[in-house]
C-alpha cells in the first residue's frame, strides 16, 4: 500500500481522507530527522513550514511523487529540485486568506492599543500606565501595504471599511487600473514607506523579496509609524528591524513571522520595546487549521487515485 508521511497531525477528518487511499504516518512533531526517515518509502508527504524540504530530504525519498503543503507559501520547499524529479508540489490556495488578514488586522490594533504591553502593567499594578502610555487611533491613519495579492486585499478592505483608513499600496505586478477599490497605488516602495502610518507586508519568500526590507527603507518610516509582518521573516532584515526599535526611530512592530523558526532567544525582536510577537499562527485558527488539512489531503488524495 502507499504511504503518506505528515509532518505534524492534522485533522482527524483530512486523516480519513486519506486512509481510504493509503496508510498514514504521522512524524512526532518537530522531529525532522524522523520526517526524513520515514520518507524514505513515502509516496506522499503533507507537510507545514518547519520542514526544509530540500533536493537532498527528496534524494532519501525514491518514491516520493507529491508533496503537499498545509498552506500557501512553498519557499520551504526546492520546487526546482522537486521538478527535476517529476515531484508534484501542490498548496493550498486562498484557503487561509481571511484568517491571515484578520490575525493582520488583530496585530494593527494590538500594537495601536498597546494591548499587550498595558495588559502587563495592570498586572503589575501599574494602574497609572493609563496617563504615561497613551495608545494611537487608526481612523483617518495611512495604511501601507506591500504586496497586494489575496490577504493585501483583504487587510485593505477591513481597514478601510472598520476604520476609515487611507490605504495605499505597492506591488509592481498588478495593474492599478483594473482595481476598483479606493487605494491609491505608489509606483515606488519608497512611497510607501515613507508615507504610511502602519507598513504591512504581504509579499512571498523569493530570491527577489529576500531581505526587501533593509534598512535604507526602514529609515525611510516615520518615528510614529509601525510595522506590520505576517508574510515571512525573510523578508524583513530582523537586526534593522530591531535596532530602529531599540532607538525608538519607529514606533513599534507587530510580527508574526521570523527569518529563522522559532527564533532563538538571541534574537534580537525578543527583547525590543514595543513589538507583539506571535509564533507562525495567523493561519493557526481552529476553522483554517480544518480546512488547509482538508485541502491538503484532497489534493493527495486526488492524485493517488489519478
Ligand atoms: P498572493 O500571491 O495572493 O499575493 C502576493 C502579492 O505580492 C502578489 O500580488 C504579488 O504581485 C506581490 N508581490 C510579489 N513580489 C512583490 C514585490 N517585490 N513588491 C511588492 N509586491 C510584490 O499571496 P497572499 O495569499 O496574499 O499571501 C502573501 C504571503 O503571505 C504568502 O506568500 C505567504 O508567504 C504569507 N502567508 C503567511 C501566513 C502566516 O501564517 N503568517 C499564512 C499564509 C500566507
Amino acid at each position: 500500500m502507499k504511504k503518506v508521511v505528515l509532518s505534524h497531525r492534522i485533522s482527524r477528518e483530512a486523516i480519513k481522507i486519506l486512509e481510504g487511499v493509503a496508510e498514514v504516518v504521522v512524524t512526532p512533531e518537530g522531529d525532522a530527522d524522523r520526517f526524513a526517515e520515514l520518507l524514505e518509502e513515502a509516496t506522499a508527504a503533507i507537510v507545514g513550514t518547519s520542514i526544509k524540504f530540500t533536493a537532498a530530504l527528496m534524494d532519501g525519498a525514491p518514491q516520493l511523487r507529491v508533496i503537499s503543503r498545509t498552506g500557501e507559501g512553498v519557499d520551504n520547499i526546492d520546487v526546482h529540485a522537486a521538478t527535476a524529479r517529476s515531484i508534484l508540489v501542490l498548496n493550498t490556495v486562498g484557503v487561509n486568506t481571511a484568517s491571515v488578514a484578520e490575525h493582520t488586522v488583530a496585530l494593527i490594533v494590538g500594537i495601536s492599543k498597546q494591548l499587550v504591553f498595558l495588559d502587563a502593567q495592570v498586572r503589575k499594578g501599574n494602574f497609572q500606565a493609563r496617563r504615561l502610555y497613551l495608545p494611537v487611533d487608526l481612523e483617518g491613519k495611512t495604511l501601507g501595504l506591500i504586496g497586494y495579492g489575496k490577504i493585501g486585499r483583504m487587510v485593505a478592505q477591513k481597514c478601510l471599511q472598520a476604520f476609515n483608513m487611507r490605504v495605499i499600496a505597492y506591488d509592481p505586478y498588478i495593474s492599478p487600473a483594473d482595481e476598483t477599490d479606493k487605494i491609491e497605488f505608489c509606483e515606488t516602495i519608497e512611497e510607501v514607506f515613507k508615507e504610511a502610518d502602519y507598513v504591512s507586508i504581504h509579499v512571498p519568500l523569493t530570491d527577489s523579496t529576500r531581505n526587501l526590507v533593509d534598512n535604507r527603507l526602514l529609515s525611510l518610516m516615520k518615528p510614529t509609524a509601525y510595522l506590520i509582518n505576517t508574510s515571512r521573516g525573510g523578508v524583513v532584515c530582523e537586526k534593522s528591524l530591531a535596532e530602529k526599535l531599540r532607538k525608538n526611530e519607529i514606533a513599534g512592530a507587530a510580527i508574526d513571522v521570523f527569518a529563522e523558526e522559532p527564533p532563538g532567544l538571541e534574537n534580537e525582536l525578543l527583547n525590543c520595546p514595543n513589538v507583539i510577537l506571535t509564533p507562525h499562527t495567523a493561519a493557526l485558527t481552529k476553522e483554517c487549521v480544518t480546512k488547509v488539512s482538508m485541502a491538503a489531503a484532497e489534493g493527495v488524495r486526488d492524485y493517488l487515485i489519478g
